[in-house]
C-alpha cells in the first residue's frame, strides 16, 4: 500500500475554514506512525484536465487564484490552482499505483464537488474525476466503479460522467432535502448513477448495510476493472458540528467495515481523500478504512 501526499497540500487555504491545512497533517501525522509508505505525486499537465473540466472553469480558477476572490464556500489564495492541479496530480498517482497495490491520495482541496463547469463546497478541481478518466486512457482499462461514502453527495463526480456509460457512479450521503449541495435523490438515478439517502439517525450498522446493498448491485451491474473511492469521513458524529452530520456514526471501525467491503473484490483500488474536518478523529477513522487494504 501506498500513501501519496506532499506537504504542499497544507499550502491551500486558511486554518479558520473548516477544509484547512491541519486535515491533512492530522491524517499525515496519525499516517506516519503507522509504518506506511508515501509517495509525493506528479503535477498534471495543465490541458488533460479538459479531460473532465472545461477551459471556461480552468481559466476561472486561475483568475479567482490570481485576484484572491474567495466566495463563502471557496478560498482563493495566489496559490489555490497551483495546489489543486496538485491534488489532481495525487489522485492521478493513487489511480497509477492501484495496478500493484491499493493506494491512497492523501489530498487536499478535496474534488467530488466540482463539476465540468463549476467548482463549490471546498472543490475545485474533480480529483478523482479526473484520475479515472486519465488512467482509462493511458491505461485502456474499460469500466470502473467510483464509490462515494462522504456525507455529501458527490454532485461534480455526477456531473462529469453523466452521459459515460464506462463509469458507474454510487454515491451514499445525507438526504439532499436540507444538506448540501441540495442534489442526489432517487430521480437522478440512471443505469450507472446509485444514489443513495440517509435520512439521519441510521447509525453505524445501517450506515454499513446501506453501503454493502448498493455497492452490491452496482458491483454486479458494472463489472469494473477497477475501482475508485471517494472517501469522506464526514458522516463521523463528531464532524456534526462543522457540517451537521445526523447520521450518527460512532465507531472509528464502521470505516473499516467499509473498506472491507470494497476491498474484498480484490480489483485495483485507489481512494482519494474528500471531507472530514473532526481533526481528534480524522486520522484514525482514515486509517480503519485504508487498513483493509493491506
Ligand atoms: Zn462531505
Amino acid at each position: 500500500m501506498k500513501i501519496v501526499y506532499s506537504p504542499k497540500y497544507l499550502k491551500h487555504g486558511f486554518e479558520s475554514h473548516p477544509e484547512c491545512p491541519g486535515r491533512a497533517s492530522a491524517i499525515y501525522n496519525f499516517l506516519k506512525e503507522k509504518s506506511l509508505e508515501f509517495v509525493s505525486p506528479t503535477p498534471v499537465i495543465e490541458n488533460d484536465l479538459l479531460l473532465v473540466h472545461e477551459e471556461e472553469l480552468l481559466s476561472k480558477l486561475k483568475l479567482f487564484s490570481k485576484m484572491q476572490m474567495s466566495t463563502s464556500d471557496n478560498p482563493f489564495k495566489e496559490n489555490t490552482f497551483e495546489i489543486a492541479k496538485l491534488a489532481a496530480g495525487g489522485a492521478l498517482k493513487a489511480a497509477q499505483l492501484a495496478e500493484k497495490e491499493f493506494a491512497f491520495a492523501l489530498v487536499r482541496p478535496p474534488g467530488h464537488h466540482a463539476g465540468k463547469n463549476f467548482f463549490g463546497g471546498f472543490c475545485y478541481l474533480n480529483n478523482l474525476a479526473f484520475a479515472v478518466r486519465k488512467i482509462q486512457k493511458e491505461k485502456g482499462i474499460g469500466n470502473i466503479l467510483i464509490a462515494d461514502f462522504d456525507m455529501h453527495h458527490g454532485n461534480g463526480t455526477q456531473d462529469i460522467f453523466r452521459e459515460d456509460a464506462s463509469v458507474y457512479f454510487f454515491s451514499m450521503h445525507q438526504d439532499p432535502i436540507d444538506t448540501y449541495p441540495l442534489t442526489g435523490t432517487d430521480s437522478e438515478n440512471t443505469e450507472h448513477i446509485r444514489n443513495a439517502i440517509l435520512k439521519g439517525g441510521e447509525g453505524d450498522r445501517l450506515f454499513v448495510k446501506t453501503f454493502k446493498e448498493n455497492f452490491e448491485e452496482m458491483f454486479d451491474r458494472a463489472e469494473p476493472e477497477m475501482i475508485a473511492v471517494s472517501a469522506g469521513f464526514d458522516a463521523f458524529h463528531a464532524d456534526a458540528q462543522y457540517v451537521g452530520s445526523r447520521i450518527g456514526i460512532e465507531k472509528t471501525s464502521t470505516f473499516g467495515e467499509i473498506g472491507k467491503i470494497i476491498a474484498s473484490k480484490k480489483l485495483p483500488c485507489f481512494a482519494v481523500l474528500e471531507g472530514g474536518y473532526h481533526q481528534p478523529t480524522l486520522g484514525e477513522n482514515a486509517f480503519k478504512f485504508i487498513k483493509e487494504f493491506k
